[in-house]
């Protein structure tokens, strides 16, 4: 299984907010085996919300969107989605019910506001606020606010299955361009996928689907490299 991850909001754009959603989401999806083919943030436009939806939707098996959801005129996640879909925006009974029976919003006018979700949607309820999320097909669409992200997420994690991948790691003291022969060996020797992260020393991530194919490879690793001594730093 593979998926992207659109967020939206004008604020990740001029980086007044931090973009935390998007690296929360990634982490849990590659737990779950499910490799994150795009990130792309986006701004509070219908247009290019629709846009990137529609053309993610065709190409992974699932999209996550977060971001926009709000009752405030620049929300307008929901009517992108619908878009994306050829699909309108309608009141959903059922998140309004929800709403108004466990959300504790009785007679609130913010029980219709927010709970316009695209046609023939399933609604996903906000237990950590108000706006409701949606699933239209294999399109998730989860709250801005991160708290109600992730619960939200939680709620559906399930439903994200994709192939185990088991992580060794490996540090080199060594520049990363004298590393290359090794990284290119060992991904031959190996039945692993090699990364190399380059900071005060080189990180070496190995990522295979069999964990003593991974262990393997990096015990390989740590043989050929010079390692992180004691006296190192
Ligand atoms: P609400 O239903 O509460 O209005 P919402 O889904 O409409 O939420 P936004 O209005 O887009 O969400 O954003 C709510 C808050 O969450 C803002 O403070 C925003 O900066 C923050 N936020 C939005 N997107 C992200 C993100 N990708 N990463 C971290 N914080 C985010
Ligand atoms: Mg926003």
């Amino acid at each position: 299984m593979d998926a992207a991850i659109v967020t939206v909001g004008d604020e990740l754009l001029t980086g007044d907010t931090e973009n935390t959603n998007a690296t929360w989401l990634c982490a849990r999806l590659d737990e779950r085996g499910v490799g994150v083919e795009r990130v792309t943030t986006v701004p509070d436009r219908e247009a290019d919300i629709a846009r990137v939806v529609n053309e993610y939707h065709a190409e992974y098996d699932a999209v996550i969107v977060t971001g926009g959801l709000g009752p405030t005129p620049d929300d307008v996640t929901m009517a992108g989605v619908a878009a994306a879909f050829g699909r309108e925006v309608e009141l959903h009974d059922e998140a309004v019910a929800w709403l108004r029976e466990e959300g504790g919003y009785a007679g609130d006018d913010l029980a219709t506001g927010t709970a316009e979700l695209p046609a023939g949607s399933r609604p996903l309820h906000n237990t950590e606020g108000v706006a409701p999320g949606a699933v239209v097909e294999s399109c998730y669409v989860l709250p801005g606010v991160p708290a109600e992200m992730r619960a939200m997420f939680a709620a559906v994690a399930d439903e994200f299955d994709g192939e185990q991948t088991y992580v060794e790691r490996v540090e080199a003291a060594e520049p990363e361009s004298e590393l290359l022969d090794r990284i290119a060996e060992v991904g031959e020797r190996f039945d692993v996928s090699v990364g190399s992260y380059p900071g005060e020393t080189v990180t070496l991530k190995v990522t295979a689907t069999d964990p003593a194919e991974a262990r393997r490879a990096a015990a390989w690793l740590a043989e050929h490299v010079d390692d992180v001594g004691e006296n190192a730093e």
